[in-house]
């Protein structure tokens, strides 16, 4: 696993021994994680998706599946239009009222939640299957997707990717940081679901991202502070969460004064197919056709995109091919009860 930027500055800090990575306050990656991330990791943006992905249109559809006030709601479904995921659609010709449907790129991110979902399954399922099994329309199967390599077809590990610069790589200034509220027993509000837990485990954006620096290679705190611009207090307090949650474990590499690297679990690894998704996404709608970064498959020696297939029939899967079967009650819960992610085409 390399990755050309860190690598100049570590060689930059090796040959210059006394000066520490410098902690970038106003500046940070250009990433496409990040500018999916903000969608993902506010509980109830992703909440709204998920049940989007149940078929719900309508505000009150949305409304009972999540227990969710009025405010909220208005204020989510309006954030999810202007960031071009949901768009407003009229009930009728002569109705005023909308309903809020799945754009284009709304509907890509399906792929996200199958992956998300089947790490959910693989790490906190004992059954034989979560709470949702999927019926792959193409080949009429049980499938479990899985994250492959577009060009080889083969799975890919975070062992054997490697990191290039993309035409859009740099820097840009900091935003506004993000509020440090977090709120992760929310993710699991409404029917149980496995890509709540698998979003509840990474927690916030801030742990998103540190996540995303473990696979580029930086696993000491203050590597992570310097590529992330992060509050010291907050960078301990996600650690420290990750840690108890298992993505991450605790090695000393120095003794005085004791120093730790934060070294991914192997439940933390399996969450590199889902974090290169999040940043494929990203690159397709956010990085107006310059990818920050791109991945190579060192077993194909391809540049690639990350592509989530069925395991049955190797076809990519999409939301208009995917079928559910209900392993709970839905009618102890509120929201649509649809078989299906996308109804028809839209
Ligand atoms: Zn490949
Ligand atoms: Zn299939």
């Amino acid at each position: 696993m390399r990755l050309s930027v860190v690598a100049k500055e570590k060689e930059k800090a090796a040959k210059s021994p006394k000066k520490k990575l410098p902690v970038r306050e106003r500046q940070k990656r250009r990433c496409s994680i990040a500018s999916t991330v903000g969608i993902l990791a506010d509980p109830w943006a992703f909440l709204v998706l998920r049940e989007a992905f149940f078929g719900s249109k309508r505000f009150e559809e949305y409304r009972s599946g999540l227990e969710i006030t009025r405010a909220t709601l208005s204020d989510r479904l309006r954030r999810l239009v202007h960031e071009g995921i949901l768009r407003e659609s009229p009930y009728s010709d002569t109705s005023s009222r909308v309903e809020y449907k799945l754009t284009k790129a709304g509907i890509d991110l399906y792929p996200i939640f199958m992956s998300l979902m089947q790490f959910g399954d693989r790490w906190f399922e004992t059954s034989k299957s979560g709470p949702l099994q999927l019926i792959h329309e193409t080949c009429n199967c049980v499938s479990k997707p899985i994250v492959t390599c577009s060009c080889c077809k083969q799975r890919f590990s975070a062992r054997d990717v490697t990191y290039i610069d993309g035409p859009g790589a740099g820097r840009i200034a900091a935003e506004t940081p993000w509020p440090s509220r977090r709120t992760p027993d929310d993710f699991m509000r409404g029917r149980p679901s496995s890509v709540s837990r698998a979003i509840e485990v990474i927690g916030d954006r801030w742990s998103f991202l540190i996540l995303r620096e473990a696979f580029y290679g930086n696993s000491r705190f203050d590597q992570l502070q310097a590529e992330l611009g992060i509050a010291t207090n907050i960078l301990t307090d996600r650690l420290a969460r990750l840690i108890d949650r298992g993505v991450f474990r605790k090695k000393l590499y120095q003794d005085a004064p004791e120093r730790y690297e934060y070294i991914l679990t192997p439940m933390g690894t399996d969450l590199h197919g889902s974090l290169m998704m999040i940043m494929a996404w990203g690159d397709r709608w956010r990085s107006q056709g310059r990818p920050p970064m791109l991945l190579r498959h060192d077993a194909c020696g391809q540049v690639f995109t990350p592509v989530v297939v069925c395991n049955r029939c190797g076809k990519a899967i999409d939301a208009f091919s995917m079928k559910y079967r209900m392993r709970y009650n839905p009618d102890q819960y509120g929201g649509r009860k649809s078989s299906r992610a996308v109804p028809g085409r839209i």
